[in-house]
């Protein structure tokens, strides 16, 4: 089988083939960058950081760009009230991004621009856009100029939240201070408004509209057609639906092939945001529990469904990342105290290799996370019942398993295999020889002050009767 993708604007799965053969271009809808963001906006950015991991392993070469948002209202009054600059404001909430983003295991995009450094092809793109008849402006009194897209213009307008033009005009509004022909027509650029950032265009001194940059943004590093282009529900209707219409006026292609939008995550049945104020940082939520187990959490359900933010969900997800370590800690003890010739494992092998072929189906459907989690249970009750029920293992049973588990691991990064694959497993070991002698040789002090100095680096160890197990303690790292 190959990848199948649900694509908004057909409503339908379909065949996913890139553009230029192994090369894959995709855009995701970032931040904006005024706050932390929540538990809610991270489902985006884990659920498409897998689907770039799956694309990636399946072996395209991807060029992933997410932008921040690092110009709008929300910034301008964040840095007001902080008595700071907007630029400041970037800085800051961009670096905790990275370090939120960075702890939840999610990678960091081929390219990640912001806003504020693209004016350049911002400006253009609208004159492009004004010269081909689709947007007009509107001088404000000091001067400077408005600049609408005319969607009457664009009859294609509506074809991604399918709605028609007339079912839009009767919801539309026109915001006071807007000066727009028809209650459609959104802003492109807005005139300077006092003590706001400005830029200089053609329309006198102002700053961009917010759809207007992921089109800029997204044809500068992607070109004029891309392969996906993704974000949250919510964005759907307007966001997406202006940026097709202001980039295809502008280029006369098609934008993007695939159109993919992830369910919410919900609160007591409303959508976590700002706005409501029902929200958890990212930050608090991994003070709480081990970003593993958030990942987990995320990837437990399909991503177009709406999942609930309920504490139980994560202590579910603690424990099966909890089952999952175990299994790979259990693995590893177990190659280094009893591996030999024992039993065959052709058998195993076999087994593992319908689990991996059940997994990648599930990854190919739409990237069902939720059923390729279930494949990994399985993996792991697999390794764990072939652990059990043999004292003496082949090395071929223990290569099958490890390469196995990384291997999905390297998709859905749930396991954590990665930091276990560290330079220093060899010294841990040495260091539980050196223990085991000093417990031999009575000396109860050198063997604690090992474990403590491990402990301290955040290895537990584990007497068992066939010797010392040893695991890393599930992260639960403070920023
Ligand atoms: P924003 O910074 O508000 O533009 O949001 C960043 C991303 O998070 C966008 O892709 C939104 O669609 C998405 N998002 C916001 N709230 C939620 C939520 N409660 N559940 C899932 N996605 C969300
Ligand atoms: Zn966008």
């Amino acid at each position: 089988m190959s990848l199948m993708l649900y694509n908004d604007l057909t409503r339908e799965k379909e065949k996913f083939v890139p553009l230029r053969e192994r090369r894959v271009s995709f855009y995701s809808c970032g931040p904006t960058v005024y706050d932390f963001f929540h538990i809610g906006n991270a489902r985006p950015f884990i659920v498409f950081d897998v689907l770039r991991r799956y694309l990636e392993h399946v072996g395209y070469e991807v060029t992933f760009v997410q932008n921040f948002t690092d110009i709008d209202d929300k910034m301008i009054n964040r840095a007001n009230a902080e008595g700071i600059t907007v630029p400041e404001l970037a800085e800051r909430f961009i670096a905790e991004y990275c370090r939120d983003a960075d702890a939840l295991g999610i990678r960091r995009a081929t390219v990640a621009p912001r806003a504020t450094e693209h004016m350049p092809e911002i400006i253009a793109l609208i004159s492009g856009i004004v010269e081909k008849g689709h947007a007009y402006e509107v001088k404000d009194p000091s001067g400077n100029g408005d600049v609408y897209f005319d969607v009457r213009s664009y009859p294609p307008y509506g074809r991604l939240s399918k709605q028609s033009l007339d079912e839009l005009e009767s919801g539309a509004r026109v915001e006071v201070g807007e000066a727009k022909k028809d209650p459609l027509d959104f802003a492109l650029w807005k005139a300077e408004k006092p003590g706001e950032p400005s830029w200089d265009s053609p329309w006198g001194r102002g700053r961009p509209g917010w759809h207007i940059e992921c089109s800029a943004m997204s044809s500068k590093y992607l070109g004029s057609t891309i392969d996906i282009h993704s974000g949250g529900v919510d964005l759907t209707f307007p966001h997406h639906e202006n940026e097709i219409a202001q980039t295809e006026a502008a280029t006369g292609v098609p934008f993007v092939r695939f159109w993919l939008h992830n369910g919410f995550l919900l609160i007591d049945k409303e959508k976590m945001s700002k706005s409501l104020g029902n929200f958890m940082t990212a930050r608090a939520a991994r003070e709480k529990y081990p970003p593993l187990a958030i990942r987990l959490f995320m990837l437990s359900a399909h991503y177009r469904s709406p999942i609930n933010f309920a504490p139980e969900g994560l202590e579910q997800a603690v424990g099966g990342v909890t089952r999952l370590r175990n299994s790979w800690a259990d693995l590893r003890y177990a190659r280094a105290s009893r591996a030999g010739e024992g039993v065959d494992a052709a058998a195993f092998v076999e087994e593992l290799g319908k689990f991996d072929a059940s997994f990648f189906e599930a990854m190919d459907d739409d990237f069902n996370t939720a059923a390729a989690v279930g494949v990994l249970f399985e993996v792991v009750r697999l390794v764990n019942t072939w652990l059990r029920d043999h004292p003496v293992l082949p090395v071929k049973f223990f290569d099958a398993a490890e390469e196995e588990l990384r291997k999905l691991d390297d998709i859905l990064g749930v396991v954590g295999v990665d930091e276990a694959k560290d330079a220093d497993a060899d010294e841990i070991e040495r260091l539980i020889r050196e223990r085991v002698a000093a417990r031999k040789s009575k000396d109860f002090k050198r063997s604690d002050e090992i474990r403590d100095a491990l402990l301290a680096r955040g290895i537990v160890l584990e007497d068992t009767s066939t010797g010392t197990k040893w695991k890393r303690k599930l992260q639960h790292d403070a920023p």
